[in-house]
């Protein structure tokens, strides 16, 4: 490239600065998610006339900008979400044994990493989709292997802050903002992309807990032609008040809908499935299809492709209306209810709250006690098992 035109994002041109003042790691059992931030982050500047500058790992800590920097005023930003976790070599692996009442693996084995590599789970995708978002925002867009390993060499960096119990891993937050400094409201000719990262332990400590949905008519999260299928920040903020609201109920989650037939779209910030016995009798594993509204995750992909592959019941993207649910609920042809995203792997759904009525939905129909049933928890071992390479998978990443 000649010198005057705008520089690409390089992992070579990478520059590190370490800490002289390493912090200490709260004891696991303290760590509340998003909360304590590792020693260090990767930032990148980009200007629309220079490019890409050198990416820095630095120590972590705080950024400066004017009050005028776009970001403050439109939003203009996006963002990814993904887990590395410590793998567990073959000769470390100790199978847990499946707890009998919750089916998943007790959370008190901890597991050493004698040789101390590390996983990154599917990571293309969230590089795929940090680059969609950014174009959708009109955020510098970036080499993507150029991209994934810039964040493989950060999470090296921080090594020391992946906690190598299983369960636990260190969350990386990719961000990029919009820096220019002006109102106006157009591209913005300056931004600063950056990864923290933060230890983070099992959503669920101890066993599934199965949550209560309110089916929302008042809030809308996404329509077509929107940003739903982007990761950005302006979709989050409007979510909070009405997650407010309908937790006073003792709902902990909106069950978000779209359209006069109340389609269901996502729950809370996590994909939706439904298992059920559909219309035609057949047993089904169903979520709503990616057609603007919906954000493509990444644990959505993999328990389709999982499901493909195991190729044991019919695997549809396609609508699912409320009216739909509701009467599949009274003919009892709902069989488990789920959520699906990095932070939980799946959620269970137990309720759900439409037209002021409570939907009761199963969970294990062979055991009362049950949170979860047991194709939810199968999702759950295989994905998890995958994580922590217990289960060879291409999908994780040793870094
Ligand atoms: N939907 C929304 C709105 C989300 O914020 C997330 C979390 N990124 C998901 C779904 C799940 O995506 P993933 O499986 O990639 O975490």
């Amino acid at each position: 490239a000649s010198s005057d035109s705008p520089a690409p994002l390089s992992a070579k041109r990478i520059q590190v600065q370490l800490t002289k003042d390493p912090k200490k790691m709260l004891p696991l059992n303290q760590l509340v998610f998003g909360q304590t931030f590792s020693d260090h982050m990767l930032t990148a500047e980009w200007t629309a006339s220079k490019g890409w500058a050198d990416p820095k790992i630095q120590p972590y800590g705080k950024i400066s900008l004017e009050p005028s920097a776009t970001v403050f005023h439109y939003a203009m930003e996006c963002f990814e979400g993904m887990k590395a976790a410590s793998a567990i070599t073959a000769g470390d692996a100790i199978t847990a044994p499946l707890c009998a009442c919750t089916g998943i693996r007790t959370a008190s084995f901890s597991y050493k990493d004698k040789q101390g590599r590390i996983r990154l789970f599917r990571p293309d995708m969230n590089v795929n989709r940090l680059y969609n978002s950014c174009k959708r925002m009109t955020l510098p867009t970036f080499d993507k292997a150029e991209m994934l390993e810039l964040i493989k060499q950060f999470v090296k960096t921080e090594t020391n802050w992946i906690p190598s119990e299983r369960g636990y891993s260190l969350y990386l937050r990719p961000t990029s903002i919009a820096t220019q400094e002006s109102l106006g409201v157009g591209p913005s000719n300056r931004a600063l992309f950056f990864v923290i990262a933060s230890p983070v332990g099992p959503y669920y400590k101890t066993g599934f807990s199965a949550v209560s949905l309110y089916s929302s008519r008042e809030y809308v999260r996404a329509w077509p032609g929107g940003t739903g299928d982007a990761k950005v920040g302006g979709n989050y903020a409007p979510g909070i008040r009405p997650q407010i609201e309908v937790a006073k109920d003792g709902y902990q989650q909106i069950l978000w809908l779209f359209g006069e037939k109340d389609n269901i779209t996502e729950v809370g910030t996590m994909n939706f499935f439904m298992y059920w016995i559909n219309e035609d009798g057949v047993k089904e594993l169903r979520t709503p299809p990616l057609d603007g509204t919906i954000l493509p995750g990444v644990t959505r992909d993999s328990i389709l492709t999982l499901s493909r592959d195991w190729n044991e019941f019919k695997v549809t993207e396609g609508p699912i209306t409320m009216s739909a649910v509701t009467k599949a609920i009274s003919e009892g042809r709902v069989l488990e209810m789920f959520g699906a995203g990095t932070a939980a792997i799946v959620s269970p759904i137990k309720r759900i709250r439409y037209d002021d009525k409570d939907l009761s939905i199963p969970l294990d129909p062979k055991d009362p006690n049950a949170q979860a049933g047991p194709l939810t928890k199968r999702f759950a071992d295989t994905i998890m098992g995958i994580q922590y390479g217990e289960i060879p998978h291409k999908w994780s990443v040793i870094v």
